[in-house]
């Protein structure tokens, strides 16, 4: 049987397992990506999810820099990218636009430049364990099964799939009925008027969400870049084309040109993104409801009169999973407190922002900039295994904040460089120094302040 031996192997190639596997390298050790799909970016490529929100806490502080900003800074180089841009539904302070497709290059060069290894097209489906340490995790690809064998193992898998297979502590969903949040599969559409929708919203912003910041449109002619509303045509069209989908507005997005949207309106409940067989339901659907969406944006919404599809996300979005149960689990509580903990590992500042897992709408509150410890990337029962990104121990009012990409990207770049100072210094993960581990990231730009 094929075996791969290396110092980190990350499983999953997300904006969390890129950024781990970045900063693992970055200390010298030799790091592996095993990803099934074949490229980088999870979500932010696969998902089709764009824009980035958010680098800056609701006082404009940025407070994910490190390896997330240097992806960003390559990104803007090369025109793929627009930077940090103000957020014109009043959400968050900053969104950050960028080009989907220049994101899968950039991840991939970034990676080769570091030595990171990639194995694409392969599934880890099972762990090798021995009192409490995985051995090997086993996988699948066009060899048959093979073997990855490693010190450290890092689950950025999303859905939290190490961790489930090596029997730790895990929760999933609501309590009670385990409903998550709903699914959506974004998509993109070309020959969008941006001028004509920001000149909709002037004339009638009582049909835009209440916190829509009009300021720049106004008084600078700005183009908005996050759209949420339209909440009359969405309404008529849905009763008018016989639509049933689970949302109450429409919800769209500038792309890196001015005349790309992306969508983020099709909503599907009860799905569970452990089970193949809800996922293929899920996916058809949602595809279907994908052109039901664009059908109705150009009969009834401003400015879209003349846009067709440019790209549909290959994969259904997953805003929820399973959350490991680890060493501590950050709440609710602590976000809305803003609890700074001594082992922080990142700061973010994305509200808590729960879509209902059965019905239209969702619950949203802003929170001060927080801490996210080291102890949630620890799980009880397996000495040798971080976890990184969407999956890490936390209840479901913190995970509808940190899991989008700044903070989760922030977090992988920590689980990388604490499983590489856990091999050169000899010890586990558990017993790493996490002052040096703090000092570490913030000598590599890391925002910890
Ligand atoms: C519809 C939707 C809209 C969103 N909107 C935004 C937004 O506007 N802005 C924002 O910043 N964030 C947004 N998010 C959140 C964000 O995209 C995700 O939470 C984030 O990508 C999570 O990163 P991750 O690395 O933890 O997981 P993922 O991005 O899910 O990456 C996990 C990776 O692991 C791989 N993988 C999984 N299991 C295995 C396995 N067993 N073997 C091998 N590989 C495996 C997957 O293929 C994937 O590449 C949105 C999410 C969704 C679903």
């Amino acid at each position: 049987m094929k075996e791969y031996n290396y110092d980190v192997a990350v499983i999953g190639g997300g904006p969390a397992g890129v950024c781990a596997a970045l900063a693992a390298a970055r200390s010298g050790v030799k790091v592996l990506i095993v990803e099934q799909y074949g490229v980088l970016g999870g979500m932010s490529t696969m998902g089709q999810v764009a824009p980035w929100m958010t680098f800056h806490d609701m006082n404009g502080v940025q407070v994910v820099k490190g390896i997330a900003q240097e992806i960003v800074n390559r990104l803007t180089e090369r025109g793929m990218c627009r930077g940090h841009v103000r957020d014109t539904m009043g959400e968050t302070w900053s969104v950050t636009p960028f080009d989907n497709e220049g994101l899968k290059l950039v991840l991939a060069e970034m990676c080769g430049e570091a030595g990171v290894s990639l194995l694409f097209h392969t599934f880890v489906f099972g762990a090798e364990t021995e009192d409490g340490h995985i051995t090997a995790l086993k996988a699948a690809n066009k060899d048959g099964e093979i073997r990855i064998c490693a010190k450290e193992f890092i689950d950025a898998s999303g859905d939290g799939d190490i961790f489930a297979m090596t029997g730790c502590s895990m929760e999933k969903g609501r309590e009670g009925d385990h409903l998550m949040q709903p699914c959506t599969t974004n998509f993109s559409m070309y020959g969008v008027d941006f001028v004509k929708i920001r000149d909709f919203m002037l004339a009638h912003p009582e049909d835009f969400h209440d916190k829509t910041d009009m300021t720049a449109m106004r008084e600078e002619g700005a183009l908005p870049d996050c759209i949420s509303g339209f909440f009359d045509e969405w309404n008529r069209g849905q009763k008018e084309l016989d639509m049933h989908i689970l949302r109450e507005r429409i919800l769209f997005f500038r792309g890196i040109r001015d005349d790309i949207a992306t969508i983020n309106t099709t909503r599907l409940t009860a799905v569970d993104c452990t089970d193949a067989d809800s996922m293929s339901k899920a996916e058809v659907e949602l595809r279907k409801q994908v052109y039901q969406v664009a059908e109705l944006l150009k009969k009834y919404v401003p400015g879209f009169e003349k846009a067709e599809i440019l790209g549909v996300a290959p994969v259904v979005g997953i805003r929820e999973g399973r959350r490991l149960v680890g060493e501590y689990m950050l709440t609710g509580d602590d976000l809305r407190a803003a609890r700074r903990f001594p082992d922080d590992i990142a700061v973010y500042g994305y509200p808590i922002d729960q879509h209902h897992p059965d019905g239209a709408g969702f619950t949203q509150s802003t929170v001060a900039a927080y801490g996210i410890p080291y102890r949630t990337l620890l799980p009880k029962e397996i000495d040798n295994l971080l976890v990184a990104g969407r999956c890490i121990s936390c209840d479901r009012e913190a995970q509808s904040s940190l899991r989008t990409t700044p903070g989760v990207m922030a977090i992988g770049e920590a689980a990388g460089a604490a499983a590489a100072e856990a091999i050169k210094a000899g010890v586990s993960l558990k017993e790493i120094d996490v002052p040096a581990l703090q000092a570490l990231l913030k000598s590599r730009g890391a925002y910890l302040d």
